[in-house]
């Protein structure tokens, strides 16, 4: 199945990244998309206690509404009634969960909300960690669990999932330990399994090629010990259907892409200095193949959507207040837009969501990933909680585009309100986000390297 198999093309991924970095470094720090309306201060619908971060690399510098275009600000959309700004240009009006949205997308109009500056708040170490994190964390895996977690229900669901998770975690040690006893390596590929598939004996051109240094068996960063952690992941896909590991690889991917952030501008506190920190990449992602491919698998979803918002993003109207300035973004994401169609399809929408019981699957993938967006509002921490959303947003755009628009749909000229403001920032801020982690993967290979004395 071209998804499973169109991941191992990493160089391909990191050849289109090669490509993009630059573009998409400078795209958002434009007027257009750094500056994001979000509710910051929501409150946990899940739980009650929740501990806040009161670090100070936690916390968020808010814009003041005067430094943002006036076209944007409630005040001004308060008072709109009419398209202004261009001829397609529709202002950001105000919109309640449609049945379209994979996400909670916090709305321009919104009044509770604030804006944020992304460029003044970057992504990195903050501290946040501990009990209030690994809540969060458990409650978005917790999401994967199809037909138990019910809406709005989640704390008694999750005891359920765990219960599930036990179960399947007794059932891979098994599998797993049958494997060895066979000579089967899990590890090989753990992302090669189909639907129905026992994993065994898969070919080679589903294994990272030599060098690649994601799940090779000669990876620097693959050590032995940790097989068993793919061989498990690998293994509970099995119990999955295509869907529910597309839904795993994608959180999966963004934690891993949030990690290497994280390990990429960590604080050492002995020395006070900002900096890559090997060590944390090599436990939190580089020793696990399954994450390291989770985060190309996120990375050839964004791509496929911005490919194909293609012709809507050609017609889209970029208001910044100021002609020069929309101008200068429209061009840079005409270039992303051609980079973007270059690149292999290397993410297939059209194998999901097919065959009976297709569109109950469909909604019930929707409200979990929905779920996952209020789950944000649990984050303890304001500046994980801006990126969480952020990018829960940005992939819940990709996934709206994907799964609930064709390419008919996708005119801005016939349907101006497909997407707002909000959600193609989101969008291209997760696409940067994940695009950050390839190049970062790569960086981490090479200080792996030099640090080892190897060639
Ligand atoms: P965690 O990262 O908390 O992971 C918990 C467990 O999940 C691990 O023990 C492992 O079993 C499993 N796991 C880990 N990674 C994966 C993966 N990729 N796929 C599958 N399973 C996995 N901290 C910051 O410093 N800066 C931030 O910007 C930031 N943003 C955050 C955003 C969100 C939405 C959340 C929930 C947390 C954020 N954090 C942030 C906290 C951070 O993600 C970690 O929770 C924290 O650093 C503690 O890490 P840990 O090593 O205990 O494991």
């Amino acid at each position: 199945m071209q998804i499973e198999n169109s991941l191992c093309d990493y160089d391909a991924v990191e050849a289109i990244n090669l490509e993009m970095r630059g573009l998409l470094d400078n795209l958002v720090q434009q007027k257009y998309f750094k500056f994001y309306k979000l509710n910051l201060y929501g409150t946990c619908p899940f739980w009650t206690e929740n501990h806040l971060c009161m670090n100070k690399d936690c916390g968020v510098a808010v814009v003041d509404e005067k430094t943002i275009p006036e076209e944007w600000t409630s005040a001004a959309l308060g008072a709109i009634s009419s398209p202004m700004g261009g001829k397609h240009f529709q202002p950001f009006q105000s919109c309640n969960l449609k049945d379209q949205d994979f996400c909670q997308v916090d709305d321009e109009a919104i009044s509770e909300g604030v804006y944020v500056d992304l460029m003044e708040n970057p992504e990195r170490f903050t501290g946040y960690s501990g009990p209030s994190a690994a809540k969060v964390w458990d409650a978005i895996y917790n999401e994967n669990c199809f037909n138990v977690a019910q809406k709005m229900q989640l704390a008694a669901d999750c005891e359920q999932c765990s219960l599930d998770r036990e179960a399947v975690e007794e059932d891979l040690a098994e599998t797993v330990q049958n494997a060895a006893v066979s000579g089967i390596s899990f590890a090989q590929n753990p992302l090669s399994l189909e639907v129905g598939h026992t994993g065994h004996g898969h070919g080679h051109q589903d294994k990272p090629k030599q060098g690649a240094g994601l799940g090779d068996d000669t990876s620097p960063f693959v050590d032995p010990a940790m097989n068993l952690l793919a061989a498990g992941a690998a293994a509970q896909e099995e119990e999955m259907c295509l869907e529910k590991r597309v839904f795993y690889r994608m959180i999966s991917g963004l934690h891993a892409s949030i990690s290497i952030h994280i390990c990429d501008e960590y604080f050492n506190q002995t020395s006070g200095v900002w900096g890559p920190n090997l060590e944390c990449f090599v436990s939190r992602v580089g020793a696990h193949p399954d994450r390291l491919e989770n985060i190309f698998f996120d990375y050839s979803i964004l791509v496929r959507a911005v490919t194909k918002l293609s012709g809507y993003l050609r017609d889209y109207e970029f208001c910044t207040g100021n002609p020069d300035e929309d101008a200068k973004v429209k061009a840079m994401v005409d270039k992303l837009i051609a980079v973007s169609n270059k690149s292999p399809a290397i993410f297939d929408e059209k194998a999901m969501f097919v065959g009976p019981g297709a569109q109950a699957l469909k909604l019930e993938f929707r409200d979990h990933f929905r779920n996952i967006t209020k789950i944000m509002d649990c984050v303890g921490c304001e500046k994980c909680r801006l990126w969480g959303k952020v990018q829960t947003s940005g992939l819940g755009t990709a996934l709206k585009v994907l799964f609930s628009y064709n390419d008919e749909h996708l005119n801005p000229i016939k349907h101006p309100n497909l997407l707002q403001r909000t959600e193609i920032v989101a969008l291209f801020n997760t696409l940067n986000r994940v695009s950050e982690s390839v190049a970062s993967i790569a960086r981490f290979r090479t200080l792996y390297m030099e640090q080892h004395g190897l060639p």
